[in-house]
């Protein structure tokens, strides 16, 4: 069994903590400091409520609410405020992953009352942080998750083998995963509607309609999870993070917001582990069934600095061949792990930029959430979009 928590309007939910003028107001944190100029990246549940959505250029969401509050976003927040909870979770020393910024997934095999274990993790997380989680608890992870978003905000779902069904056909398609691309169409012309519907549908049925990813989608489906044989590992192999848009996107500039956001965690993660990595490894797919596009390089210098992380995964994603045109999820990971060498670094720049770095950390650890982060969100401009 897995329980899967979601955070509820994350980085707005965040922003309305720290500032209470912000509290029960439509509420847009935008990627960028350009308050006309740049997209949604997250919208309060006031803002939601209105059809404002993550992903909409802000022009239109002031159209809609011209009172609408808006605060760029802060990058430094939202991963501290993250990993503070991804601390907090820990205590209940069950096996976890960390699934994205805002979710996190615990394996409750053989636990006695899951629900009061939900109950419990919501009032910590709200105790803790002002802020709310919903939780969906259920056979494995892709049901869990769909579980968490049954009963936003602030909800608990238990998927059991007696509602399962149930709730399964109240749920259109399109909420499980983006299903606005050819498969989706595909789903439609099928005459597949619900969740129920997918779910019912044989293996042999979805691999020939979807080939290989119609079989592991089948296989995520009907999976019974629990973490116990995933192996411990000591020393990591690779360290990465993804996310997983609310809706399929095609606006550049939300993409590399996130890609730079993940590319700042991962670094983060890697200072923390004294390491450095050599490669960089970029992944985005597309909404359920279609293509996905992933590289990866390796450059002479290893890193642990986010902006150059994130300069890396641009190079690789200007190098694919295969540019999609919408993203639905993505991820950052670095390999080839080092600890970095204590050489003092020949280029002066270097040895600036890594004082800084330690400075930064430093900061961060001692004060949280008045915390340093990068300015600027997104070195994305369209002469990056190739
Ligand atoms: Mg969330």
């Amino acid at each position: 069994m897995i329980l899967h928590i979601d955070m509820d309007a994350f980085f707005a939910s965040i922003e309305q903590a720290i500032n209470p003028r912000l509290k029960n107001k439509p509420l847009i944190v935008g990627s960028r400091a350009n308050r006309l100029h740049t997209v949604v990246c997250a919208a309060s549940y006031e803002a939601k409520r209105l059809g404002i959505k993550s992903g909409m250029p802000t022009q239109e969401a002031f159209r809609i609410c011209p009172h609408l509050e808006f605060v760029p976003a802060e990058q430094g927040k939202y991963i501290w405020t993250s990993e503070q909870i991804l601390e907090l979770l820990k205590r209940w020393e069950l096996r976890l992953n960390y699934a994205s910024i805002d979710e996190f997934q615990m394996d409750i095999e053989n636990h006695p009352d899951p629900l009061k274990l939900a109950c419990d993790i919501q009032e910590r997380i709200k105790g803790t942080f002002a802020i709310t989680a919903s939780i969906g608890i259920a056979p494995n992870c892709i049901l869990a998750k769909l579980a968490s978003k049954i009963n936003k905000p602030c909800g608990i779902t238990v998927l059991t083998p007696d509602n399962l069904m149930s709730y399964l056909q109240k749920i259109p398609l399109n909420k499980l995963c983006g299903l606005n691309g050819i498969t989706g169409e595909l789903f439609v012309t099928k005459g597949m509607r619900s969740c129920l519907d997918l779910y019912q549908k044989p293996s042999y049925f979805l691999k020939n309609l979807m080939g290989k990813n119609g079989l592991t989608l089948y296989q995520a489906l009907h999976a019974t999870e629990s973490f116990a044989n995933l192996p411990k590992e000591s020393k990591p192999k690779s360290i990465g993070h993804s996310y997983t848009l609310p809706r399929a996107s095609k606006t550049p500039q939300f993409i590399m917001a996130w890609i730079r956001l993940l590319a700042e965690m991962v670094a983060r993660r890697l200072r923390e582990n004294n390491l450095e990595s050599k490669t960089t490894h970029l992944w985005l797919s597309g909404p359920l069934g279609s293509k996905n596009s992933q590289g990866q390089m390796t450059w002479q210098n290893a890193t642990n600095d986010g902006q150059e992380i994130y300069l890396r995964c641009l190079r690789i994603k200007l190098k694919s061949k295969n540019q999609l045109p919408m993203i639905r999820a993505l991820g950052v990971s670095c390999s080839n792990l080092n600890q970095p060498q204590y050489d003092s670094p020949l280029f002066l720049e270097a040895k600036r930029r890594e004082g800084l770095l330690e400075a930064i950390d430093k900061i961060n650890y001692k004060f949280g959430d008045d915390t340093i982060y990068p300015a600027i969100i997104t070195l994305a401009s369209h002469k990056h979009e190739p």
